[in-house]
């Protein structure tokens, strides 16, 4: 079940769910103007949203901005047509590939046979949807490129194109104000790949990108959001086994050992398995390069 919480004087959110991976959706409420981040992963995610601002006196969104063009931060889009929708020039354009599409069992699972859908998505979309299928793909009104600033009275948002390997349209929206960075999915690795995987550059330049924003609170759409603290962690390791990963020739074995040695204790499962997505990225490098 959904919960809806509230960070600061001004940002509201809903928690994610897993099951049909619905991610966290966000308001930022001005005196003036409310932005929302994400439109969910259907109509009745982000009504399911708005309704339980409303109970809260919380008006519908004058925008809503999108972190990046994957499914289940788009589709809620066609319930959200009174707002202004913002979206990166990359976002729009991957969108527009998704016009075409049908999304019927038949046409997913050819999909995910020619490797431009995984089965990941394709299982949660059935789950979300079940046999109504109406999904309208809404392209987004206002496009920006690389950065826009919107000021929704006493509370500005900085909307700032970051890229990185899980898209390389993501954004990130960034409360001023309450000192809340809203990260999306952009620190994750590529779901889309065959192989999981981070490329050390990309990732590299991303974690640069996400350092120059003083934050306190620091939201991942599919999970909690995290400290300061715990966010530095997270992009110390990142940056740890992308610059051994180089280093070491996505050797997995060596970076193993040599990560180990540094952090003085056994690895986590979240780190063996970003050892392993930093490797499979380095290796597909390495093929591309090769050709
Ligand atoms: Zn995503």
């Amino acid at each position: 079940m959904h919960s809806i919480k509230q960070i600061g004087e001004r940002f509201w959110y809903m928690t994610p769910e897993f099951e049909n991976d619905r991610p966290v959706l966000g308001m930022v409420v001005g005196r003036n103007k409310t932005l929302m981040i994400d439109a969910g992963n259907s109509e009745s995610h982000a009504q399911y949203f708005l309704n339980e601002l409303r109970k809260r006196e919380i008006a519908g969104p004058d925008f809503v901005a999108l972190t990046h063009w994957h499914w289940d931060h788009i589709f809620g889009l066609s319930a959200l047509t009174d707002a202004v929708s913002i979206a990166s020039k990359a976002t729009k354009k991957e969108m527009e590939k998704l016009l075409p599409y049908s999304w019927s069992d038949e046409a997913l699972a050819a999909r995910v046979k020619e490797g431009t859908e995984i089965q990941f998505c394709a299982d949660a979309i059935k789950k979300e949807y079940a046999s109504q299928r109406d999904i309208k793909i809404i392209l987004p009104k206002m496009i920006f490129d690389y950065r826009l600033e919107i000021d929704l009275g006493g509370v500005t948002c900085l909307v700032q194109q970051v890229g990185g390997s899980h898209a390389s349209d993501s954004v990130v929206v960034y409360v001023k104000e309450e000192k809340i960075l809203f990260l999306g999915d952009c620190i994750c690795a590529d779901i889309y790949a065959k192989n999981r995987n981070y490329k050390i550059d990309e990732t590299l330049r991303l974690l640069d990108r996400l350092a120059a924003f003083d934050a306190d609170t620091y939201v991942l759409s599919h999970g909690l959001p995290i400290s300061k603290n715990e966010f530095e962690q997270e992009i110390t390791m990142l940056r740890a086994i992308a610059t051994l990963t180089d280093r070491l020739k996505g050797n997995i074995q060596h970076v193993m050992e040599t990560y180990e040695k540094l952090v003085e204790r056994e690895l986590t499962e979240d780190e063996l398995e970003v050892i392993h997505e930093f490797a499979m990225g380095y290796f597909f490098r390495s093929v591309a390069h090769s050709i």
